[in-house]
């Protein structure tokens, strides 16, 4: 389903242009980065600092409108820098549903630009972050106990996952790994998160994008008011999300206020379920929080 502009994010965005974009070119990896040249003129890289345990991680990306606007972008690119860095990134985006598990391309290819109607320079933005195919490895071998899994090597990643990407980390010199949202049970969902916990061991960020609210049929100008029903129910996510209660979280449908007001459809909820299964019990924090268009929430979550 595409997301829709808002007329402050428009205007804003054509004041702006393509500012902040500037950043956004791939370095690649640099296998000799650090490498010490020794006497005998043979050369030696030392070993890779160890991991540091990641947080998980969902963000809520809203219009693809954010992708080219720097006051929106801020807080993610903040958010990023206040995090430890990971050395990989594997990102469940609410754009991406397919039965099973499926792993995107492990190599650099074009962007799925898979929003409709915006302005053409959403189209030429680029994230050509190097692929991660060990991490595919490591996932695959990790899920598949859970459920069974699947590869797609052309399947780029969407604005779900490059949209925050662009301002969490400007560089697009993280590798990163693209899986798919299989299915609409949080129980699954959260048990493949747990499966995944640790990879987070190993440097690797476990990232959901989608929306804490998320209803496209009742999006209003920028700076309307925020419904009773969306309001609600970002704070109902925020309540049960830091007293880590597990069982109303994932039984969401039966214990959150107004949910298919909130998600006609959950493909935008549904992510965060992986990030929290992969927390592992882990604390919960709200680096960015927010509305856009009245009643889409910004909120963020970081687990850990
Ligand atoms: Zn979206």
């Amino acid at each position: 389903m595409s997301d829709v502009p808002s007329r402050r994010s428009v205007l804003r965005w054509a004041a702006l242009g393509a500012a902040g974009l500037a950043g956004c070119r791939a370095r690649g990896l640099d296998p000799a980065k650090g490498a010490l040249p020794l006497a005998s003129g043979t050369v030696v890289t030392p070993p890779a600092p160890a991991p540091t345990r990641m947080p998980t991680a969902f963000v809520g990306h809203g219009s693809p409108m954010t992708m080219v606007d720097p006051v929106a972008g801020a807080p993610w690119t903040r958010w990023g820098q206040a995090m430890p860095r990971p050395r990989a990134i594997l990102v469940v985006s609410a754009h991406w549903e397919q039965h099973p598990f499926t792993l995107g391309a492990t190599t650099t290819v074009p962007l799925l630009y898979d929003f409709f109607g915006f302005p053409d320079e959403l189209y030429a933005v680029k994230y050509p972050a190097p692929g991660a195919p060990a991490l595919a490895d490591q996932v695959e071998r990790l899920v598949r106990p859970v459920y069974k899994t699947d590869r797609e090597p052309e399947r780029a990643l969407d604005h779900g996952a490059f949209a925050p990407l662009v301002w969490l980390y400007p560089k697009a010199d993280v590798p990163v790994l693209q899986m798919s949202i299989p299915t609409s049970d949080p129980r699954l969902l959260y048990a493949a998160g747990r499966a995944l916990a640790p990879l987070r061991d190993e440097g690797v960020l476990i990232l959901g994008s989608g929306n804490v609210t998320h209803n496209l049929r009742r999006i209003a100008g920028e700076g309307a008011a925020t419904p009773a029903w969306a309001a609600d129910f970002d704070a109902w996510t925020a309540d049960v999300l830091a007293r880590g209660d597990v069982d109303a979280f994932l039984d969401w449908e039966r214990k959150a206020p107004a949910p298919r007001m909130n998600h006609p459809t959950p493909d935008h909820w549904l992510p965060v379920y992986v990030a929290a299964g992969a927390a592992d019990g882990a604390k919960a924090t709200f680096p960015v929080t927010g509305w856009e268009a009245g009643s889409l929430s910004r909120r963020c979550v970081q687990f850990g």
